[in-house]
């Protein structure tokens, strides 16, 4: 009797390819098979398919690649829903989440004997101890852990963990970036043992298997990690842990475009598990859940270790020479005089063009979308990037007249150069995504700066992940508005949060923090309520923006971008695809664009975007899945499909 079996490949054609083969292969086992002209390998997704139409053209499969299935049934269900919510192929999600494909070989960052911080001693504090409880006391459910910078959220998720370890169920710890958070692993590794997993992306094809498997077979029951160690194939999931749930990292950057806090929400409830969620700075949605009482907030207000929260203040950028201020250059080098460390922030992304007064600060964004305008120079107009509208640059400002405005923005080498330059006497090392590349040198220059070896860290989005350094006093932020030029309507969000989070590693363990904040914009809400410390009334004043723009959480988003290395190509696709979709959506759903992207080019990539905005998710997301599984995508014009975007430049 002939066998067939249907294989998913990491192919974006949206289906499944049947096969002829000699043994029995289980469903969850990677097999090697001819697919077009090249050899592919897939995953085994029916066992036992039916022979298709054209028996004459069936292909064999070539080989069996793995002993043990990968997933099983149940796992097969996640893939399929993620395939249909992030419209992708079946093969592509599976591909996503069960990543063994890196081939670079890397060691693995940590040896297990990393010395550790004491902890065994630790009380918990009355707060921390009812955190744990409430969230101990149900079996699943949604939880959020708001709790200021170095409030000890990690203490509670440990001790959560280990009361579902006692219940026989197993737990997923998130992290944004699993190599910042070296002191949790280690903690980990030492309270749990062989029963924890860490899954780093520096991790070999063969570490990873033999930990997928480990996990797999429940030896492992403890798994940290990032983004994608949410797909950890755990046994009777108990927990999932979401630590610094604001972290724009947790959504993929590539297809299929996750959100790892949507997948854990999605595994917790069909799986009957718990979710807890912990930031001090909670994203909006989350915020906007936790007012509407559909998501248990509970709150840590004390820091625990010695520290308090640091002493902040603000100086403007107005009419200063270069990058750094006269006050902000004496702070560090009185910090240094009285033997502690500084931290220096610079806000790499933000680089756009925009329009900026330099007497006034104001800056120009559309009256329909409030985003900020990018200035095209090819055109000479400034361009909204949601709805494509168009204006041309101001002579003076609108605000206050001033003729002194036009493009802003420092170039970060020029920053570099300044900061080098002003501190000759001083040990000053640089963190940034390009140093942290280098093999090792991450660790080394964090450790240096642990040691008290480097005077100043002068670090990018990197140092305002949960670093702890005992001998930090200052913390200075270059510009603490960059991020409120780019063209998203999340500018304000990501510019609070950052400003409360890199504020967060001054003082940690010391009464004495400092913080100076350096700003064009010392008046705008984002600026002056992480400043002032005014969560609520930041949260209070950006849930109503969003009502009244009905933006997110108000509406849903689904985002499409068209590229071509034509440009003519991909503007023509873009104008069809927004004709099909607002007529499959109907008067339910807007149709914004099609307008360019604010990268406009990458990589010769021309790209145009649609944003289609919803109050009811559910018909219009069908809508457009039916709209681009129907499309015939031109030649040499791609599409991605972004669910939720979270950011739409
Ligand atoms: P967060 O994640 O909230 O920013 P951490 O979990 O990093 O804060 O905790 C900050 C510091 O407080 C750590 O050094 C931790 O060991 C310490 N800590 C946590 N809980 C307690 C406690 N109950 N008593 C004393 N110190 C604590
Ligand atoms: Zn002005
Ligand atoms: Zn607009």
């Amino acid at each position: 009797m002939k066998r067939y079996v249907s294989l998913a490949f990491n192919v974006p054609v949206p289906k499944t390819f049947t096969y002829e083969s000699e043994e029995e292969l289980p469903l969850g086992v990677r097999a090697i098979a001819p697919f077009g002209r090249r050899s592919l390998s897939g995953f085994v997704v029916d066992p036992e398919a039916s022979p298709p139409e054209h028996l004459d053209r069936v292909k064999s499969i070539t080989r069996r690649i793995d002993e043990a299935p990968l997933f099983d049934g149940a796992y097969l269900e996640l893939a399929e829903w993620m395939s249909r919510m992030y419209m992708a192929s079946l093969g592509e999600c599976l591909s996503a989440m069960i990543s063994l494909g890196r081939t670079e070989k890397e060691p693995a960052a940590f040896g297990v004997d990393e010395p550790a911080f004491d902890d065994h001693d630790l009380r918990l504090s009355a707060e921390q101890e009812q955190a744990v409880e409430q969230i101990s006391a149900k079996r699943g459910g949604f939880s959020y852990l708001y709790g200021i910078t170095g409030s000890g959220k990690t203490e509670v998720f440990l001790q959560v963990a280990k009361r579902v370890l006692e219940e026989g169920r197993s737990i997923i710890y998130l992290v944004p970036e699993i190599a910042l958070t070296r002191q949790v692993v280690d903690t980990i590794r030492r309270r749990f043992g062989e029963s924890a997993a860490v899954l780093h992306s520096r991790l070999t094809p063969s570490q990873r298997l033999r930990e997928w498997m480990r996990i797999r077979r429940g030896e492992a029951s403890f798994v940290i990690g990032a983004r994608s160690a949410v797909f950890a194939p755990v046994s009777e999931l108990g927990l999932i842990i979401l630590d610094e749930e604001h972290e724009s990292s947790y959504k993929s950057g590539s297809t299929p475009r996750y959100h790892a806090r949507q997948v854990a929400m999605h595994r917790c409830s069909s799986e009957q598990a718990r979710l807890v969620m912990g930031s001090a700075t909670p994203s909006v949605e989350a915020w906007h859940l936790m007012n509407e009482g559909r998501l248990e907030r509970l709150s840590l207000t004390q820091r625990l270790s010695g520290g308090s929260m640091p002493h902040m203040e603000v100086v403007s950028l107005t009419g200063a020479e270069g990058p750094l201020s006269e006050p902000l250059v004496q702070a560090v080098r009185e910090t240094h005089r009285a033997g502690r460390q500084s931290i220096l922030f610079l806000n790499r992304r933000g680089f756009a063009a925009f329009y900026q007064c330099r007497s006034c600060g104001f800056v120009l964004r559309c009256r329909h979308c409030s985003v900020t305008l990018t200035y095209h120079k090819v055109k000479g107009k400034m361009i909204c990037h949601y709805c494509g509208y168009k204006t041309d640059p101001p002579q003076a400002c609108p605000e206050c007249g001033s003729l002194d405005s036009g493009f802003a923005g420092h170039g970060t080498e020029r920053i570099e150069e300044d900061v080098d330059a002003r501190f000759p006497d001083l040990t000053v090392r640089r963190l940034d995504t390009d140093s942290a590349r280098k093999k090792g040198s991450l660790e080394a220059i964090l450790d240096a700066f642990r040691r008290g070896e480097i005077h100043v860290l002068l670090g990018t989005q990197m140092v305002a992940k949960g670093l702890n350094f005992p001998g930090v006093k200052l913390v200075g932020i270059i510009q603490a508005d960059t991020g409120l030029m780019l063209p998203d309507f999340r500018a304000a969000e990501r510019t609070f949060s950052l400003i409360t989070q890199v504020a967060g590693r001054a003082g940690r363990y010391s009464p004495d923090g400092r913080v100076i904040v350096q700003t064009f914009q010392p008046f705008n809400p984002a600026v002056r309520y992480a400043v002032q410390g005014e969560v609520e009334s930041f949260y209070r004043e950006e849930i109503e923006m969003r009502r009244g723009l009905a933006f997110p959480p108000f509406s849903r988003l689904l985002r499409v971008v068209v590229r071509s290395r034509e440009r003519a190509a991909a503007e023509r696709a873009a104008a069809e695809l927004a004709g099909k979709l607002s007529h499959a959506a109907g008067e339910e759903a807007e149709v914004m664009g099609p307008s360019e992207c604010a990268l406009a080019v990458i990589a010769g990539n021309h790209r145009r975007q649609l944003l289609i905005r919803t109050d009811v998710f559910r018909r219009t997301h069908a809508a457009v899945a039916r709209v681009l599984a129907a499309y015939r995508t031109p030649s040499r014009v791609y599409l991605e499909v972004d669910v939720d975007p979270v950011s739409v430049l």
